[in-house]
């Protein structure tokens, strides 16, 4: 007799939740994702894709859609803030690591994961609010009183969640007292200036700006900065955040001019709190698991925290692939065990940011790693701390 999928509720329709969607369905499931927001916004922002998120991208069939519009850095580039000496440089050829290295708009991404499910997958305007769990299957509880039901629950929602709140218990995430601005804008508005074939990170003292284009075209142009703020200013969700312009180029006054030129350019950015957290005691619980940043938030100077969200979809996938709807709650300690380690690694090395500051260590354990056929780690390996 053909088996019934387990029917699994993923929480949040984020670059993970989507990912996740995608690869659950692929692995036989049967999927539905619940979103809070009542539409989709266009988020001004770009996104860093490394070879090991495009490989999970890729057979989604992901890849084929950003590729062509996407642009593709020669290296990765790491300069002095005021000299512009070079202080690493990573050329990324597809070769490499066996997948390209692409530069977009987030919200190209965005959209390109969403267009790869059917319409009836995800559900707008569904904030969570409340779950219950029995042995066999969990009850969600949605702001506009109503209800749904699943063998099992993804909870993707994000470095706020609500779901590791409910499981693992109420706290905040960590600010340091930092901020990250960001602007993405048409390169015409550089009257002329290239800033380059590659994606540069310059390092300052005690703060440091990424600068790429985002369209194959070279059209337009994003930046990202991490800069100490003096006010504890924090905001739950800070994606619409404005900052100040004028205090964002004070900023970086004594920086190359190369830099200069770009933030005199910007017409305008965006100010967004810079949160992490300590590794989780655990990501699951029973049959609700965590996945991405609602487990494994980190700050944003190695690009990595959408592309562990999406290896994480990968890994999940196999995972309960292979089992039959008894054994679910196996299946989520089977991905925390393999997966842990690895986000906890990446997590602090992109809190400490030291990654590619000068140096030749090994990159080939970041972004040579490949979701879909890295060995799964035994789960009698998994030590939680409760
Ligand atoms: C400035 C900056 C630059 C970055 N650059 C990169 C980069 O270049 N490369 C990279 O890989 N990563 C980057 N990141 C990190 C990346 O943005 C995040 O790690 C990624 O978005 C996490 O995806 P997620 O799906 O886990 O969470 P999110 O993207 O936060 O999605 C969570 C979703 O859940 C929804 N939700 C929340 N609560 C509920 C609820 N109760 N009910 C229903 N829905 C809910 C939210 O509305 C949202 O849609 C950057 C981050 C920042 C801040």
């Amino acid at each position: 007799m053909p088996r019934t999928p387990p029917s699994i509720a993923i929480i949040g329709a984020g670059m993970g939740g989507l990912a996740a969607a995608a690869t659950l369905r692929q692995a036989g499931l049967d999927v539905k994702v619940y979103e809070q927001a009542p539409h989709f916004e266009r988020v001004g922002a770009g996104i860093q894709m490394m070879p090991n998120s495009m490989k999970v991208l890729r057979r989604i069939g992901v890849e084929e859609k950003v590729r062509g519009i996407s642009f593709e850095p020669y290296s990765h580039l790491n300069r002095e803030w005021d000299t512009g000496k070079v202080i690493r440089e990573l050329p990324m050829p597809e070769s490499l690591f066996g997948a390209p290295y692409l530069c977009m708009h987030r919200a190209d991404l965005h959209s390109a994961l969403v267009s790869v499910l059917p319409r009836e997958t995800v559900q707008l305007d569904k904030k969570l609010v409340g779950l219950e769990q029995t042995s066999r299957q969990v009850t969600l509880a949605f702001a506009d009183g109503t209800r749904a039901q699943a063998n099992a629950v993804v909870a993707a929602d994000g470095v706020h969640s609500l779901v590791r709140e409910l499981i693992i218990g109420p706290d905040m995430p960590l600010h340091k007292g930092r901020i990250a601005y960001r602007a993405i804008f048409p390169a015409a508005l550089l009257n002329g200036f290239d800033i380059g074939r590659s994606r540069t990170k310059w390092w300052g003292l005690d703060r440091h700006i990424v600068i790429y284009y985002t369209r194959a075209d070279r059209s337009e142009l994003y930046f990202v900065t991490s800069v100490p703020e003096p006010a504890e200013w924090l905001t739950r969700e800070s994606w619409s955040a404005k900052g100040d312009v004028k205090e964002l180029r004070k900023a970086y006054e004594g920086f190359h001019s190369e830099v200069r030129q770009v933030l005199e350019a910007c017409p305008d950015c965006h100010k967004w709190a810079i949160l992490e957290r300590e590794p989780l005691p655990r990501w699951s619980d029973g049959r609700v698991a965590l996945l991405g940043d609602a487990c494994h938030p980190m700050t944003p100077y190695m690009a990595q925290g959408a592309a562990t969200a999406i290896e994480d979809a990968a890994v999940l996938a196999r995972c309960l692939k292979e089992v039959d709807g008894e054994d679910i709650e196996g299946a989520f300690q089977r991905y925390e065990a393999h997966r842990k380690p690895r986000t906890s690694r990446i997590q602090a090395i992109s809190s400490a940011n030291t990654w590619m500051k000068g140096g030749d260590d090994d990159t080939s354990w970041l972004y040579g790693y490949d979701a879909w056929n890295v060995p799964l780690t035994p789960t009698e390996s998994l030590a939680r701390t409760t």
